[in-house]
Parts: structure tokens; C-alpha cells; sequence
């Protein structure tokens, strides 16, 4: 037995030991700065129990808390990595290794499948801490297979999109997945399936100009900053000091491009109920005979219109 080993080893190892607190035990809100406890933070769905501030959230929370258990996620299609060989201060395979290894995801996408409230549903969520949600190939594949996949299994699809926009490092491929996505949207439209688009903090750019604002009904998280442009390149274009509230769900509410903003704790229950009222079946509808009448409208022979009378009278 030795004494350094047994028992000065241990004590010194405590001593260090002490020193290491983890870090991610406490976070401070981005809004007001209130110091919350990450169970507390994990309770309240990452909303700021103190101002209602809604932190981004990680596409596994997010699914977990949309999805009924027993939700999975599918394997999305491979695509080519950096065909252009795009280079700026690092290698776009660099910048792709890196964001991989951060987020243990292949690309800023994850696709899943399962029930809300008991009603089957396919869901497309961005991860915002994959190089800032950017659309490139990969999401455009991730949307399409996700629009697929609602239209095999006939189930609404949601859109859940958190991202700066195109991936510039893509480029005009990037910029490509716009239409793409598009397409995707109207194969689960044309299939007579609801297209539900779940706006959340920040929805910008390339996805703001494509599939995000197609939804049939739009919600947004309260505070969620929507927009194609930031707001202070608008500032600086126009020249004119921007609203307050500006480019925020609330404000888009106001304006008519959101159709409601609901808290993050209501988010399952107002999709469950929004699935179940599209979904439900309603009663067939009568044949009524249409009154005949004269008018051009009505089926009736079209009479000539004559316009009595020449220019008012002065
Ligand atoms: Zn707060």
C-alpha cells in the first residue's frame, strides 16, 4: 500500500475536483438577464419563467415535446458534400465536420414522424446551432423526403424552421432548394393534406422567400424575429427608423402574415386541435339545384346588356 498513491492522490484529485462546476448549470435569459437553473429552464420548455422568453430550442426538445412517445426520426437522403470545393476563411468540409461534431447531426434538418394528440403527423424541424439553420442540398432533401413521407403516410405535414436563410457556401445550389421546397409543399397540398408552418426564432432569408410562408396556417412563437431581411440592412437602405416591435411575431400577427401566436407550452394541444379539426371528416355535402334565373350567372340565356341613358347630367 502507498500512502501517496492511496491517500495523497485522492485528496489532491478532490481538491481540483472542487474547482470544476459545471458551467451549463446556470443560464442567463438573452432577454432580461435573470440567472435560471437548467431544471427549471428544462420545465419551463426553455421559456424564461421571469419575462416569458422564448430560448431556442434543440430539434430532439422540440420533438419531444411536440410528439406524442413513440415518435421517430427518419434517415434522410445523402447528397453531395461541397461540390464546388468552396473555400473562404476555412474549407466548407471543415465548417461542415465542425457543425456536425457541435450538433451530432448530419446537416441543420432532422425529419420525424409519429402523433400529436393522437393524430398522425410528419414534422420538419431546423437546428439552429448547424450553422445557423442554413438551407443547402441536404434540407432541401430533408424537406422533400418529410413532404414524401406526409403524402405516403396521409398525414399534415409541419414545417418547424429556424434559420438565417440560404447556405452561401452552396451557393446558386443553395438557392435552388427555394423552388425545391416549394414543389415539396404543393405535393402535400395537391394530396389534399394541411401544410402547417411553426415559425420560431429567427426565421429569415432564403426560407422566410420559400416554403415558410406557404403554410395554411402559420403560427409563431411569441418574440420569434420573421423576416428576409435584417432589420437594420433595412434601416440602413431606407434610411428610416423602423418600428419597434419590427420583423417580430406579435408585429406579423398585427399585420395579417401570421395567423396566431401561441406560447410554447400550448404549442402540442393547438396542433393536436388544428390536425383534428382539418382532418376530421365532415358531413357530405347535399346536391341543392341551383335556381334558374335570367342573369349571365344563373345558367340562363345570356340577354344583351343595355345601358340606358348617355353621361350624367351636369
Ligand atoms: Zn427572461
Amino acid at each position: 500500500m502507498n500512502w501517496l498513491t492511496n491517500f495523497v492522490k485522492p485528496k489532491i484529485q478532490a481538491l481540483v475536483s472542487k474547482k470544476e462546476v459545471p458551467d451549463n448549470l446556470w443560464h442567463k435569459c438573452p432577454s432580461c438577464g435573470a440567472m435560471i437553473f437548467h431544471r427549471d429552464l428544462e420545465e419551463n420548455l426553455h421559456v424564461c419563467q421571469h419575462c416569458g422568453h422564448h430560448m431556442r430550442l434543440d430539434p430532439a426538445r422540440r420533438l419531444k415535446m411536440l410528439f406524442d412517445p413513440g415518435y421517430q426520426t427518419i434517415e434522410l437522403p445523402k447528397v453531395i458534400v461541397d461540390p464546388l470545393k468552396f473555400r473562404d476563411q476555412k474549407r466548407y468540409t471543415d465548417r461542415l465536420k465542425e457543425a456536425q461534431s457541435k450538433t451530432s447531426r448530419q446537416d441543420a434538418i432532422v425529419v420525424a414522424h409519429g402523433k400529436i394528440n393522437g393524430q398522425g403527423a410528419v414534422a420538419a424541424v431546423f437546428d439552429f446551432n448547424f450553422m445557423g439553420g442554413s438551407m443547402g442540398m441536404a434540407v432541401g432533401e430533408g424537406l422533400l423526403a418529410a413532404a414524401k413521407l406526409a403524402v405516403l403516410q396521409q398525414v399534415p405535414l409541419i414545417a418547424i424552421p429556424a434559420s438565417g436563410g440560404a447556405r452561401m457556401q452552396e451557393a446558386i445550389l443553395s438557392l435552388m432548394q427555394m423552388p425545391r421546397t416549394i414543389i415539396a409543399v404543393e405535393m402535400v397540398k395537391e394530396a389534399g393534406l394541411p401544410y402547417i408552418v411553426v415559425l420560431t426564432d429567427p426565421t429569415t432569408g432564403g426560407v422566410t422567400a420559400s416554403f415558410a410562408m406557404l403554410g395554411d396556417i402559420h403560427i409563431a412563437e411569441p418574440g420569434a424575429q420573421i423576416g428576409f431581411a435584417g432589420a437594420r440592412v433595412i434601416e440602413s437602405t431606407i434610411r428610416e427608423t423602423l418600428p419597434e416591435g419590427f420583423q417580430r411575431a406579435e408585429y406579423l400577427l398585427d399585420h395579417g402574415m401570421v395567423d396566431m401566436v401561441v406560447h410554447r407550452q400550448d404549442l402540442r394541444d393547438t396542433l393536436g386541435r388544428l390536425v383534428d379539426l382539418l382532418r376530421r371528416p365532415g358531413p357530405g355535402a347535399e346536391i341543392v339545384a341551383i335556381p334558374r334565373g335570367d342573369g349571365p350567372d344563373r345558367g340562363g340565356p345570356r340577354k344583351p346588356v343595355s345601358i340606358k341613358g348617355g353621361a350624367a347630367p351636369r
